[in-house]
Parts: C-alpha cells; sequence; structure tokens
C-alpha cells in the first residue's frame, strides 16, 4: 500500500496594483504607462509549470507607486481580507518607489497575519529583454508556496527576502533595489532557498485582524546644517498636524541652537508629538548619548530608535487613524508592533 501523503497544491493569489513590472512603452507620449495584466502569464509561461495553483487579481486602475495613497493601502489589504480564507499567500505586484511605504502600512493594518503576503516588482519591465521581473515573480510565488512558514508580510526583490516594514529602497538603477540594514534577510535564493527561521515571525495564535484607517496629519522634517527655524515652526504650526518625524543626525542628533529647541519644545507643548529617527539607514537613534541629542529627550521627543522613516510614518498614520488618544498613540509607537522595531 503506498503510504505517501499526497501533496496538497498551495493556492497564491497574485495581486497586480502596477509599477514598472506591468509597464510597456508608449510610442505616442515616449513613456511607461501600465499595460494589461492578462499578459502577465503570457510573458512567463514557467508560471504554469509552478508546484501550486494560482489566482490572479488586477487593480482595475493599475498605478505607478508614486501615486500611492493610504486609500490604495486599504484596498490592497481588502483584497487579501477577502481572498485569506481561499489562499496559502499573496504576491503583490508593485512599483519599487513607495515599495516600503505599503509593505509597512500593510503590516499595521494585518494584525495576526498568519499567510505569506510577499511585495515584489522590478528595475526593468516584463518586456524588457533583460527584465529582472521574471526571477523576482517566480521566486516570490515559490517562496510563498515553500514549506517553510513566512507568517508576515515582506518584499523580494534580487535574491533577496526582507521583513516589509524594515525594508527601504536604496538604489534606482541596481537590480538590487532594497536593502533592510537594521534586520537581516528573511531568506537568500541562490541555487536553493536558504531561511532565516530564526528571523522570521512565528504563525500568530489567533485569527487575522484587517484593520483600516489612517490618518495623514503627519509631517516629515529633515535636519539640515543651516535649516531655518521658521521652515520648521511652519511646518510644525500646520493646521491640524499631530506628529512630526524628525529625521536627525546620526545617532539622532540635531543642533543644541536654543531657537531650534523652542520650536520643538512649543510644538510638543501644543500636543504635537515629535519622533527622533535617524537620516543613517543603519544602526540606532541613542538619545543622550551627545549633548546634541540630550536635549530633544529632555523636551519630550520620543525615540524612533532603529524604525525607518517608512515604517515611523506609516505606523503614525496607522495609530492616529485608529482614532487613539496622543497619550496612547506614543506608548503603542514606543511599542514594537510589527517586528518593524527592536
Ligand atoms: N515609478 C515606478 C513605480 O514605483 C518605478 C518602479 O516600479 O520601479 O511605480
Amino acid at each position: 500500500m503506498n503510504r505517501k501523503k499526497k501533496q496538497v497544491r498551495k493556492k497564491i493569489l497574485i495581486i497586480y496594483t502596477g509599477g514598472t513590472i506591468g509597464m510597456i512603452h508608449q510610442a505616442r507620449t515616449h513613456t511607461l504607462v501600465p499595460f494589461d495584466f492578462r499578459e502577465v502569464s503570457r510573458q512567463i509561461p514557467e508560471l504554469h509549470h509552478l508546484n501550486c495553483n494560482l489566482g490572479y487579481h488586477a487593480f482595475v486602475h493599475p498605478i505607478d507607486s508614486a501615486n500611492a495613497q493610504p486609500s490604495f493601502w486599504e484596498e490592497l489589504s481588502q483584497v487579501v481580507r477577502k481572498n485569506y480564507r481561499r489562499y496559502d499567500g499573496f504576491i503583490v505586484l508593485h512599483g519599487t518607489d513607495t515599495m516600503a511605504y505599503t509593505a509597512s502600512a500593510l503590516s499595521f493594518l494585518l494584525e495576526n497575519n498568519g499567510k505569506p503576503v510577499i511585495l515584489t516588482g522590478s528595475q526593468l519591465p516584463l518586456g524588457a529583454i533583460r527584465t529582472d521581473a521574471k526571477r523576482n515573480l517566480i521566486t516570490s510565488v515559490q517562496i510563498a508556496a515553500g514549506d517553510i512558514p513566512v507568517p508576515e508580510v515582506c518584499i523580494y526583490f534580487n535574491n533577496r527576502l526582507f521583513r516589509g516594514n524594515r525594508s527601504e529602497k536604496y538604489t534606482s538603477s541596481k537590480f538590487e533595489a532594497f536593502e533592510s540594514y537594521n534586520y537581516p534577510p528573511l531568506a537568500e535564493a541562490g541555487t536553493h532557498i536558504l531561511f532565516n527561521k530564526d528571523a522570521l515571525m512565528k504563525k500568530p495564535g489567533t485569527p487575522l485582524k484587517v484593520h483600516s484607517g489612517f490618518d495623514t496629519n503627519i509631517a516629515l522634517i529633515k535636519i539640515f546644517p543651516g535649516i531655518h527655524r521658521d521652515v520648521i515652526d511652519i511646518t510644525l504650526r500646520t493646521p491640524n498636524l499631530k506628529a512630526a518625524v524628525l529625521e536627525t543626525f546620526g545617532s539622532g542628533n540635531a543642533p543644541t541652537d536654543k531657537a531650534f529647541i523652542s520650536v520643538l519644545d512649543q510644538a510638543i507643548q501644543r500636543g504635537i508629538l515629535l519622533i527622533n529617527v535617524s537620516q543613517c539607514s543603519g544602526g540606532t537613534v541613542e538619545q543622550g548619548k551627545y549633548e546634541t541629542s540630550y536635549h530633544l529627550a529632555k523636551a519630550g521627543v520620543i525615540s524612533g530608535r532603529d524604525i525607518t522613516t517608512e515604517a515611523a510614518l506609516t505606523k503614525l498614520m496607522f495609530l492616529f487613524g485608529q482614532k487613539y488618544a496622543p497619550e496612547k498613540v506614543r506608548k503603542l509607537f514606543e511599542k514594537n508592533l510589527r517586528g518593524e522595531m527592536n
């Protein structure tokens, strides 16, 4: 008697949202424009030979990801929600420009996610001879349909799988467009796909909860030598502003100039949350290490520790979008919610 268990083919949903991966050259305007998604399986016949069953969902209006808005992130989370029981994993074809924002936002929307949600795209369009689209898409599907559980929102690009809310697009021209400086890759694909099991999330014990709501009343201020206090002040006096990310130097340092500090002080007094995130891609904010960050801690600026700017902004939008009071947002911001900070 054959006791071999019959392997069940996994079901993977490919969601097409737009981006270079699905673009073609339009002769009239000499620009790249989104193409008909039905082309995907024609362009990549290998998809039919993978050991899984594929489903397809295309956004009605594919976008260049530079046009992504919070409503787009919510639409995407709803596609996952509606198909969550039917599919074992999700591949999101997405433009690279704001992929790290979408991955971060999705990670906050999908609480207790127990399935792979892998964003991928390409630097060259699918139709280009040297395209990186095929291998990015094929390996993403293989990871999602594989035996190793990947219960999190990830980005797969150029042979590496990253935690989505730890990633950033760091080059616009190389094939390895993404990096995760403060968290190791979750997997690396060579002749074999090697997983870093210790780095992967564990499957949640509770069911998926899909949140909704983002509040965009937040700001990002990049500090630079010579920045005018009025620029900061005016930004922090934007009507209805709830929080701002301050992109500081090194381990969280900023000028000690009194005029600068008093602008931050006043904003905090008005109830605005200020988050200290480093301009460095790697490393962590350590408020108080230098005098140039001690005064920020004293004023009540919150340390973003090793969070990326993308994750910090989407986390703030998400937390305020849940209608929490600023004190609760502050507490939750300081907590590691989805593996986005140490
Ligand atoms: N502008 C494109 C986008 O982000 C670039 C890309 O797909 O790589 O949609």
